[in-house]
C-alpha cells in the first residue's frame, strides 16, 4: 500500500489505468470556461463532453487535477482537511460505465490498494437513490449502520449555478470505530469522519432556470482528496502534516524560528496558512495568473498579501541568509518548487518568472504594510470605543470609507481586514465599502472619458491611467489630469 503523497497519485492513476482509462495530465488552473473563475474540481475540463458540445475521443479517463476553492479559505488551518490548493484524483467516464463498476472500483481501490480496513468506511447516497443504497448494501456488502441517506446539500453534486450535476455518494474513513453505530451517527462530524472519495452519477444539466434536465448520455464523474488520502495513510491529524505540505510548514517554521511541535494553536493554524497560500501561489502563478485588483489576479494578490502579513505575526524577518530586507515568499517558493515535480513538471521551468513575481509583489506590499497596520490598530481603537461610549447596544464596526482607505492606499485587501477586525470583534462595513469602490469605479471612469476627449493620443492616456492604477484612480482625478 503506497504510503507517500506522489505513490499515491500513482497508484490511483495506475488502477484505473489498467481498467481501461487514459491518464490525462491536469488542466491548468485557470479554466478554458468563462462562467467559472478557477478550477475547482477534476470535472471541469471535461465539462463541453458531458454537455456534449464536444465530441468524446475517449470512453474513460483518469487525472490528477489541481484545484483551487476560494470558498474555502477561511476553513483553511481551522479545519483538519481544507485547502484553498490540493489536488483531486478523480476517474470519469463519458456515457460509458455508471454506478455499478463505479462504486465497486472505488471499494476495490480503497480496501485492497489503499488496504483501509472496510470496517472503517462509511457511506452515503442521494436520499432517493435506492439503486446506489442497494449497490452498497447488497453487492458490496456494507452494513446499514453504515449507509447514510442525505438530502441535496450534501449529496446532489453541481459544479456551479448551472451545469452538469447529479445525485452523489461519498466515501467516509472512520478515525473513531470504538465509539460504535448509533442513530445520531452524523458523518459531518470532523472528529470522528473525513470525506475522502466522492463519486458523482452525473445524468443531468441544470438550466439557468434551476430545472434539471437529463443529459444525453449518463456519465461517472468523481473526486478524491490526494492530501486527505495521504493523511490517513500517513495516519497524521490533518493533511498539513502529510509529506505533500509539511515541508513547507518546516521551512516557514525555520524562517520564523518556532518549532511547530511546541507552537500554540494560533501559531500553528498561521504556519498551516502559509503551507496552502504558498502553494495556491506557486501554481497560480506558473498558470499565469497575476496579482491585480481584478479576478483571478486579486485572489493571487490577496493570497500573497496574507501570507506576507501572517508571516510578520510569527515573526518572519528576511531570509534565511539573515538578510533582513530580503523578502521571504521566494525562499517558501523554492520549497514548493521542489515539491512540484509530480504535481505539475511546468512549475520547475517556470521559477523565474513564480520568483519574480511573488518578490514583487512582497516588496510592493511591504512598503506601505506597517503603517497600515498601525492605522488599521487606531481605527479599531476608535470603533471600540464608539461602541462603549454607546452602552455596547451595537456590536462595534469600522465604517466603509475606513476599510476603503486601507484598501486604496495601504494595500490591505478587504478579506484582511475583515480578519483583523474580527480577531478584535469588530465587524466591517461591507455595504459601505462596496459603495466606495463603485464610487471609485464611477470617477476612473469619468476620469477616462476627460481624457480622451481633452488632450493628446487615446493610446497614451490609456497608458497613463493604467500605470498609475496601483496608487488608486483617486490621484488621477479628472481635474489634474485635463490641466496636465
Ligand atoms: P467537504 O464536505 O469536506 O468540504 P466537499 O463535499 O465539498 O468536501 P467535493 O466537492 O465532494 O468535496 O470534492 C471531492 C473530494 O475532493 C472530497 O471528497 C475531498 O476528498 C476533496 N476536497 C474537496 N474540497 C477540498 C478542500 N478544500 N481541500 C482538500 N480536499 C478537498
Ligand atoms: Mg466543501
Ligand atoms: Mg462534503
Ligand atoms: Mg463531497
Amino acid at each position: 500500500c503506497p504510503i507517500n503523497g506522489d505513490d499515491i497519485r500513482q497508484c490511483f492513476l495506475n488502477f484505473y489505468a489498467s481498467r481501461g482509462h487514459k491518464i490525462l495530465p491536469s488542466a491548468s488552473l485557470v479554466p478554458d470556461d468563462p462562467t467559472v473563475l478557477l478550477t475547482i474540481a477534476g470535472m471541469l475540463p471535461f465539462k463541453p463532453i458531458f454537455l456534449g458540445k464536444e465530441p468524446k475521443r475517449i470512453p474513460r479517463a483518469t487525472t490528477a487535477q489541481r484545484c483551487i476553492r476560494t470558498t474555502d479559505v477561511d476553513n483553511v488551518g481551522r479545519t483538519a482537511r481544507h485547502h484553498t490548493f490540493f489536488e483531486m484524483l478523480g476517474n470519469f467516464s463519458f456515457g460509458d460505465y455508471f454506478k455499478r463498476e463505479a462504486i465497486h472500483w472505488a471499494w476495490e481501490l480503497s480496501t485492497k490498494e489503499f488496504q483501509l480496513p472496510s470496517e472503517r468506511l462509511w457511506v452515503s447516497v442521494f436520499k432517493d437513490d435506492d439503486e446506489a443504497y442497494s449497490i452498497w448494501h447488497d453487492e458490496v456488502g456494507v452494513p446499514k449502520e453504515r449507509i447514510k441517506r442525505m438530502g441535496e446539500d450534501d449529496n446532489f453534486w453541481t459544479s456551479g449555478a448551472t451545469g452538469p450535476c447529479g445525485p452523489c455518494s461519498e466515501i467516509y474513513y472512520d478515525f473513531h470505530p470504538e465509539r460504535g453505530y448509533s442513530d445520531a451517527d452524523d458523518l459531518g462530524d470532523d472528529s470522528r469522519f473525513i470525506e475522502f472519495y466522492n463519486l458523482v452519477f452525473m445524468e443531468y444539466n441544470k438550466k439557468d432556470d434551476g430545472s434539471l434536465e437529463p443529459l444525453k448520455e449518463r456519465n461517472i464523474d468523481t473526486g478524491m482528496g490526494l492530501e486527505r488520502m495521504a493523511q490517513i495513510l500517513q495516519k497524521v491529524p490533518n493533511n498539513y502534516e502529510t509529506d505533500l505540505i509539511f515541508p513547507i510548514i518546516d521551512k516557514a517554521s525555520e524562517l520564523a524560528k518556532v518549532s511547530y511541535a511546541e507552537a500554540n494553536d494560533v501559531m500553528k493554524t498561521n504556519l498551516k496558512i502559509i503551507g496552502d497560500h504558498m502553494r495556491a501561489v506557486v501554481y497560480l502563478i506558473s498558470d499565469g495568473v497575476y496579482p491585480s485588483n481584478i479576478g483571478r489576479g486579486y485572489v493571487v494578490r490577496r493570497l500573497i498579501r496574507r501570507v506576507v502579513r501572517i508571516g510578520r505575526l510569527l515573526g518572519i524577518k528576511g531570509d534565511t541568509d539573515g538578510n533582513p530586507e530580503a523578502p521571504f515568499l521566494p525562499v517558501l517558493a523554492e520549497t514548493v518548487i521542489n515539491l512540484s515535480s509530480c504535481i505539475d513538471p511546468e512549475v520547475k521551468a517556470n521559477k523565474p518568472r513564480i520568483i519574480e513575481e511573488l518578490k514583487r509583489e512582497e516588496l510592493r506590499f511591504i512598503h506601505t504594510l506597517e503603517r497600515g497596520e498601525k492605522l488599521l490598530d487606531q481605527l479599531l481603537d476608535s470603533a471600540l470605543s464608539v461602541a462603549q461610549d454607546n452602552g455596547n447596544l451595537q456590536k462595534p464596526c469600522l465604517s466603509g470609507k475606513d476599510a476603503f482607505l486601507l484598501y486604496d492606499t495601504f494595500g490591505f485587501p478587504v478579506e484582511i481586514t475583515i480578519e483583523v477586525a474580527q480577531e478584535r470583534g469588530v465587524g466591517v462595513d461591507m455595504e459601505g465599502f462596496d459603495i466606495e469602490m463603485e464610487n471609485q469605479r464611477r470617477q476612473s471612469q469619468a476620469a477616462h472619458n476627460v481624457v480622451k476627449l481633452s488632450v493628446g493620443s487615446e493610446t497614451e492616456l490609456t497608458k497613463n491611467v493604467q500605470d498609475t492604477e496601483f496608487l488608486g484612480y483617486e490621484t488621477l482625478s479628472a481635474n489634474a489630469v485635463v490641466k496636465g
